[in-house]
């Protein structure tokens, strides 16, 4: 069994990331620059914003971090999204989701101009994504294709099976298994809440990515022997015996799965890192195609 380690898959994007910035900066030009809106002060959110601001600047981006009131009007959210389309300084805009209720989360997705759209929700992003059109890829789905290409996972005429099928995760990593790519030519099914006997299309499945939000979900007889198991999901669980109080736990009951398979993504250590990478590359495309 392989272990398919985030912090060495990220590490690698983002070491060519910081080589590249480093060649723009020698060339007299600035850097790629990545803002970050975030809404309230919610733990996760913080935690996920801090994140992406510090590997921007580890790979030598610069970024700016907006912070706004849990009860901000969704007018002022969205004039703070018209100021950083309208800045040339600013390459990429994410606002951090989840959003307050007040807030249509929709709107503001639509309100990001498509060529600053690094987390690529925008429909015009999704839309050339189904296309097989040169587009932002939504980062967790991104980040899982660049960790597949890392280890060279092949991928080629297998059974992929996504649980899941929001538009941030599971309906773009469906997309993009099962398109004509390096790392993609999967057949691809997805399953959601409504799937009928969930465990006979998991057990079906060469390549499993789990994208649910439930706790280790999948258990070792939910698995092939010899599956690629993608670990996505990051939910925090009480445990009193913790520092923080809570534990981050995955979808999958790793202890159980992990020695039936191939290759497992850990939780934390996999998924989670490989996102912001597909973050930072997005933030150097939309650069590049802009200056
Ligand atoms: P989401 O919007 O809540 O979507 C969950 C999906 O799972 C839905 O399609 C839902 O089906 C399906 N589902 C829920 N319970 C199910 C069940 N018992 N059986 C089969 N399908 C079920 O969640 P999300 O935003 O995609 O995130 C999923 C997980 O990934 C969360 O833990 C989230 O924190 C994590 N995440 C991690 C990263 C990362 O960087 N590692 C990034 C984003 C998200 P319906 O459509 O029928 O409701």
């Amino acid at each position: 069994m392989m272990v398919l380690d985030g912090k060495i898959a990220s590490a690698a994007v983002k070491e060519q990331l910081k080589q590249q910035t480093e060649q723009l900066r020698a060339a007299g030009k600035r850097a790629p620059h990545l803002a970050a809106i975030l809404v309230g002060t919610n733990g996760a959110s913080e935690t996920y914003v801090a994140s992406k601001v510090r590997n921007c600047e580890e790979v030598g981006f610069g970024s700016t971090l907006v912070r706004l009131e849990e009860n901000v009007a969704e007018s002022a959210l969205l004039e703070a999204i018209q100021a950083l389309n309208d800045d040339p300084g600013v390459d990429g805009i994410l606002v951090q989701l989840p959003l307050p209720k007040q807030i249509s989360e929709q709107k503001v997705i639509e309100a990001i101009n498509p060529a600053k759209d690094v987390d690529g929700f925008h429909p015009s992003s999704v839309g050339k994504l189904v296309q097989g059109l040169p587009s932002f890829i939504p980062a967790t789905p991104y980040g899982i294709m660049l960790m597949l290409e890392h280890f060279n996972i092949d991928t080629k005429g297998k059974h992929a099976v996504v649980i899941g099928r929001s538009n941030i995760v599971g309906r773009p990593m469906s997309i993009l298994l099962s398109s004509n790519l390096a790392y993609g030519n999967c057949t691809v099914t997805i399953c959601h809440s409504h799937t009928k006997n969930l465990a006979a299309f998991c057990t079906q499945a060469d390549i499993l990515v789990a994208a649910l939000g439930r706790p280790e979900f999948v258990k070792a007889d939910m698995v092939k022997p010899g599956a690629i198991v993608i670990d996505v999901g990051i939910t925090r669980v009480e445990d009193a015996t913790a520092k923080k109080g809570f534990r981050i736990k995955g979808d999958v009951a790793y202890a159980e799965v992990a020695p039936k398979t191939a290759a497992i993504t850990p939780v934390p250590g996999g998924v989670g890192l490989m996102t912001i990478a597909g973050l930072l590359k997005n933030t150097l495309a939309a650069y590049q195609a802009r200056t």
